[in-house]
């Protein structure tokens, strides 16, 4: 008996069986003698569908007004799932971002938790009521309805199940767990029965979509005991925690992550200065720049080419034009057309023969590599996009099936 955050995401609740499921794994807990908090997303394809609407009727829309439409995913789903348990006749409530309240920061579209009243939900619980949250949206502080982000909804769980000190967080989606890699890309991905907060947070950040990334640093800096599980099969999922006791495997994932573009400043003057100059420009429009590589100086130039999100790459092409004369560079350079394949692992940090394996793979399926860039636990490698899946599968299979 104790505290339970249950979040659940759209394909888990996509019709009306699927609430009635949902339901039934809510009533589980409750009956078990639990509190219960559960956090819902958007049914189905409902978010994207909203975005389309969205560019249909105009594609320069403002982010807060962006928002407030895609809210309503969410709001949906706490009410039917509310019925149902209505229905079941169990006590429940609904409650919004701003019912709750879910304070984030300003930033439409990408908003950050910055602190959860407890108040309303804990009186609620107290009256022994299922309560049921919308995730994915909170308030700012002009009370302003803001969005964490795509996959934001893991977020509101984790957050939540940390200002409630709950004793367990668990995240139903459409795949039983965690695998060595994507299990829809590779049929033969192993599911992994723990792993640690870092390791997570990379794979997550490195394009493993079953976890939103924010939610693992909040897990981690909080401590959430957090479960991911299948929504449809009553088995154990995969635990992700402190380290310890988790299996010892040298790599424990593979990933892929198809939002990135490359973006080469050619030709820039080789004196000091350039670099900082470059990097402070990204960081001041708020540009995520991830691999940097610089070429050697030949007669008095050199290139320095990076990555940054795909979606950010016209706004920082357009930075780096106006300024190309300050930066004293010949030419800016771009390629859409790339992905970011990536291995996670903290035991990878002692042992040096890692990487070279994750290159014969590459060489082996005959994959050019065009940038490559190492952390104590991951190694990424920047390759053609329509190479992506065959480099994830050749990767897996050189680290799990040999
Ligand atoms: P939800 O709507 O429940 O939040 P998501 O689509 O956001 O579900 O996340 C689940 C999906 O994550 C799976 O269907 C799977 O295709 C994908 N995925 C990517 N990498 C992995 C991985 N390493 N292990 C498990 N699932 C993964
Ligand atoms: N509905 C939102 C999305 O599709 C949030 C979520 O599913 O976590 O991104
Ligand atoms: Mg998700």
């Amino acid at each position: 008996m104790g505290l339970i955050v249950q979040k659940f995401g759209g394909s888990s609740v996509a019709d009306a069986e699927k609430i009635f499921n949902v339901a039934g794994r809510v009533t589980d807990a409750y009956n078990a003698g639990n509190q219960v908090v559960v956090v819902v997303s958007a049914q189905g394809d409902t978010t994207d569908d909203l975005i389309e609407k969205a560019n249909e009727i105009n594609p320069n829309h403002s982010k807060r007004e962006m928002d407030v439409l895609l809210s309503v995913g969410e709001q949906i789903t706490i009410s039917l799932l509310a019925m149902a348990l209505e229905k079941l006749g169990y006590p429940v409530i609904s409650l919004t971002g701003w019912q709750v309240a879910m304070h984030t920061d300003r930033n439409n579209m990408n908003a950050r938790i910055k602190h959860i009243d407890t108040q309303r939900l804990q009186s609620e619980l107290d009256q022994k009521k299922i309560v049921i949250v919308a995730g994915f949206q909170g308030i700012n502080r002009y009370n302003d309805i803001t969005t964490l982000g795509r996959g934001g909804s893991d977020t509101t769980a984790v957050a939540l199940a940390a200002a409630l000190n709950a004793d367990l967080c668990e995240i139903y989606t459409d795949v039983d767990g965690v695998y060595t890699t994507d299990p829809r890309i590779v049929k033969n991905a192993k599911k992994l029965k723990d792993i640690s907060y870092d390791e997570m947070l990379e794979l997550a950040s490195l394009g493993a979509n079953v976890l939103h990334n924010r939610s693992v640093e909040l897990a981690k800096k909080y401590n959430v005991a957090l479960e991911v599980k299948s929504s449809f099969e009553k088995i154990e999922g995969t635990k992700v925690r402190e380290v310890g006791n988790v299996e010892k495997m040298l790599v424990r994932g593979v990933t892929r992550d198809n939002n990135v573009a490359r973006i080469s400043v050619v030709g820039i003057n080789d004196t000091p200065g350039k670099a900082y100059m470059l990097f402070n420009l990204m960081a001041k429009y708020n540009i995520n720049v991830d691999v940097i590589l610089q070429s050697i100086g030949r007669e008095g130039t050199k290139d320095i080419s990076f990555t940054v999100p795909r979606d950010h790459v016209e706004e920082a092409l357009q930075i780096l034009n106006e300024q190309i004369e300050n930066l004293e560079a010949k030419e800016i350079k771009h390629a859409d057309n790339v992905s970011k394949v990536s291995i996670v692992g903290a035991g990878m940090a002692s042992n040096p023969g890692v990487a070279a394996k994750m290159f014969e793979a590459l060489y082996e399926a005959q994959i050019n590599i065009h940038m490559i860039a190492t952390s104590e636990i991951k190694v990424s490698v920047l390759i053609d996009e329509k190479n992506a899946e065959k480099a994830v599968a050749a990767i897996h299979d050189k680290f799990f099936n040999n």
